[in-house]
């Protein structure tokens, strides 16, 4: 297969044809030689792997409790959506949002978005909305809401441990792993990868003429 991919790197803007890259290799800019295009080993396998053990850790976080608080003798446990609900009962609205969004929309629209996509492009299926989906994670950087995630569980947790001593549950632990795996999943796979796979499933193929050749290297 000869199709040549235009690309623009993102730290000096050259605009270059990526050659044919080999699963487990990288293509790098010929002007500065950043990193431009990776072809992870083993394909979508792994990713599609990892995903689908963050989506399970993400519903079993969802049917256990993440904390148990401990109220003057009385114990009450509190879910993952019940945890921000309580802060937010309490006075603490905006922290409570932020547990919200943190726990339960970022994660489960990131997990569940891009299960959704990498089961599209392994099985090579249209699914509905493939495009804006991917269009969304391209524009969510995992590392960093995996920082506000930690940030605000700590402090949510200090904040409760005020009120009443704080136990932390199966529910807790199931969403870091959630978290953990999606972040390992979200390493092994390359968005431009994946842009590709959906172009040339939708049969339209970005193809380039006028454009200097990247380098490889291993
Ligand atoms: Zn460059």
């Amino acid at each position: 297969m000869n199709e040549q991919k235009l690309m623009a790197c993102q730290e000096c803007d050259a605009l270059q044809r990526i050659p044919h890259v080999d699963p487990g290799r990288k293509a790098l800019c010929r002007e500065c030689g950043s990193l431009l295009y990776r072809n992870p080993r083993g394909g979508m396998e792994r990713p599609l792997a990892l995903m689908s053990g963050a989506f399970l850790f993400y519903l079993l976080a969802n049917l256990f409790p993440l904390v148990t608080l401990d109220i003057g003798g009385a114990s009450r446990d509190t879910s993952l959506a019940g945890t921000g609900w309580a802060l937010y009962q309490h006075d603490m609205k905006l922290l409570g949002i932020l547990v919200l969004a943190t726990t339960v929309m970022v994660p489960g629209t990131l997990i569940g978005g891009t299960l959704y996509v990498l089961t599209g492009l392994y099985w090579k299926k249209q699914l509905p909305g493939m495009r804006n989906v991917l269009l969304l994670l391209s524009h969510m950087h995992p590392w960093e809401m995996a920082d506000v995630f930690v940030i605000s569980v700590l402090v949510a947790l200090v904040k409760m441990s005020g009120m009443a001593e704080v136990i932390v549950d199966v529910g807790l632990y199931a969403l870091l792993a959630a978290i953990v795996l999606g972040i390992a999943a979200r390493g092994g796979m390359d968005m431009f990868l994946m842009w590709e796979l959906l172009e040339r499933m939708q049969g339209k193929p970005r193809i380039a003429d006028s454009a200097i050749d990247a380098g490889e290297a291993g």
